[in-house]
């Protein structure tokens, strides 16, 4: 929604390893090895990667990056290679939310078997509970989005990507969102947020 308002281009990491991988290019070809053995694609490579894809006419306007960076050693490494090329982050969304509310959003997420519909518990529950509005098919929770599973998630962001809140507020990029309400009132806020700066 942020990127088609704002005529930004939109670049999650999966999306870009996807993408330089069906390219065939060489940081392609890396990625691919490594993922190929299951291992993390290295912060260097997805930098690399990044620069290149920010280089893409459509990110002319600027970009909005989602997943990335992840840790405090990644945003300084994107930092460095942006300021290299004479660019820079603008801004960075923080959209908070209490932990309890977190579990609770997380925890909820059924998923279709058959047509893969998501649904949620208490956001937008089927109408039979366990089944799919749509085929009838059953409903079923990733394992990511099992309780415990969702403890360790949390645990692992409040570690490694937590710390980016206050990376971010030193050099005053961070624009804090109230992350409770519908996907169209956070929406409106966060771009309400942006304006002033340009
Ligand atoms: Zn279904």
């Amino acid at each position: 929604m942020l990127a088609q308002k704002l005529k930004l281009a939109d670049i999650a990491t999966g999306d870009m390893f996807r993408q330089a991988i069906e390219r065939g290019d060489e940081l392609g070809l890396k990625a691919k090895a490594f993922m190929a053995s299951g291992k993390l694609v290295p912060d260097e490579i997805t930098i690399q990667m990044m620069i290149a894809r920010l280089a893409a006419p459509d990110c002319k306007m600027g970009a909005i990056l989602d997943g990335f960076p992840r840790n405090l050693e990644q945003a300084r490494a994107l930092d460095k290679a942006l300021a290299q090329q004479k660019k820079a982050i603008d801004g960075v969304v923080y959209i908070k939310v209490a932990e309890e509310e977190l579990m609770k959003r997380l925890g909820g997420r059924w998923i279709c078997r058959k047509c893969q519909t998501p649904y949620h518990e208490v956001a937008s529950p089927p109408k039979v509970k366990g089944k799919c509005d749509k085929c009838g098919g059953e409903l079923y929770q990733r394992p990511d989005d099992v309780p415990e599973t969702i403890k360790k998630r949390l645990e692992v962001y409040f570690s490694e990507t937590a710390p980016l809140i206050d990376y971010y507020k030193r050099s005053g990029k961070l624009l804090e969102v109230d992350g409770q309400g519908t996907i169209e009132e956070i929406n409106s806020r966060i771009i309400s947020k942006l304006k002033p700066r340009k």
